[in-house]
């Protein structure tokens, strides 16, 4: 039986040290770690936190549920145009199971790794299985990509594209028939989302954007935070949201349904003025992002939904709220 020391010993700290980047002054093993931002640079910091049976079906892949742990995290940095530093992680755990820290740590590190985000402490304990992952960022002092930042005129887009892991959760729900390689494809963005971290960072870096916010709970109601944040209102084109590949094969009220208020999209949704078009565009060619204008800030308060033509769209669409 694995120790709660030896457990972090192997599988969150091993022999991580030598690979630690300069910004992470004292990593694993004290009391607190260290962190030595950039002089003069702000700390972005957010948390969330994955509950079994809430976020993720109990028995998940334990090395996607190490991914996904720390996308949506990453994904909250991006929405900021921030840095990444670090991440702390606290973990509750129903048993030491070799073989899902294995598959855990492999998930949650593939992506530190790749992000030059250092894993500098935690606390782990015995419980219900519920992971909350805190990371740290920098960015410069204004530069931060605010939620009250929209500004009217401004155009609104979004990265990447909306949709297939709503229809994921359909298929699992047996809502909707899906073929097994369908399935898959559309599960593949449930539950190994891409955090949009270098087109967030080119946004705020670039000053090309004004207000940003991730999709996690539905594009509506996120855009809607935006809007509320910054008093004003917007148009949203919804057939001009680009659907996800497996959903834009269905038909065009599911689509606009689930592109317009899907979940789990982990998408960037920004604000930026007409000025910047071909610099965002390029921003999103350097990141390997697609990125599409979807709408208009206006100063009439309220999202107003549009079709192709611009006529009037009216769908009744629900924002995911975990108290509803
Ligand atoms: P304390 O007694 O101060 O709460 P712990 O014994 O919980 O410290 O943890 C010892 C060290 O291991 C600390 O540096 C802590 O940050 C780190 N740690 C604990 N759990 C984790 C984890 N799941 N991932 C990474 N580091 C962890
Ligand atoms: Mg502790």
């Amino acid at each position: 039986m694995l120790s709660e020391f030896d457990l972090i010993k192997h599988y969150f700290a091993p022999s991580r040290a030598a690979a630690q980047p300069a910004h992470v002054a004292l990593g694993i093993g004290d009391d607190c770690a260290l962190l030595a931002p950039t002089p003069g640079m702000q700390l972005a910091i957010s948390s969330d936190m994955l509950v079994e049976d809430r976020h993720f079906f109990a028995g998940e892949d334990a090395q996607r549920l190490g991914h996904k742990s720390l996308a949506v995290n990453l994904s909250d940095l991006a929405a900021m145009g921030a840095r990444p530093l670090g991440f702390t992680l606290a973990l509750a755990l129903p048993a030491a199971d070799p073989a899902w820290l294995a598959g855990f740590s492999q998930g949650l590190f593939a992506l530190a790794d790749a992000h030059g985000c250092a894993l500098i402490g935690g606390d782990t304990t015995k419980g219900p299985l519920n992971i909350c992952i805190t990371v740290f960022g920098e960015t410069a002092p204004g530069r931060a990509l605010r939620r009250d930042a929209a500004r009217v005129g401004d155009d609104i887009w979004i990265s990447g594209t909306l949709g297939d892991a709503r229809l994921a959760l359909a298929g699992y729900r047996g809502e909707t028939a899906l073929s097994a390689a369908e399935q898959q494809a559309a599960a593949q963005r449930m539950h190994l989302p891409t955090p949009r971290v270098a087109l967030g960072r080119a946004l705020a870096d670039g000053g090309l954007a004004h207000a940003a916010i991730d999709i996690s709970d539905g594009l509506a109601g996120d855009l809607g935070h935006i809007l509320e944040r910054s008093g004003v209102g917007a148009t949203l084109d919804v057939d001009a949201l680009p659907a996800g590949p497996v959903l834009a094969t269905r038909a065009p009220a599911l689509r606009r349904a689930w592109t317009a208020a899907g979940g789990d999209d982990y998408e960037l949704c920004f604000t930026a003025p007409a000025a910047a078009r071909a610099a965002i565009l390029a921003a999103g060619a350097a990141s390997a992002t697609a990125v599409t204008r979807v709408g208009r800030i206006e100063a009439a308060p309220g999202l107003r939904l549009a079709d192709a033509a611009g006529a009037p769209l009216d769908l009744r669409l629900a924002g995911f709220d975990h108290f509803k």
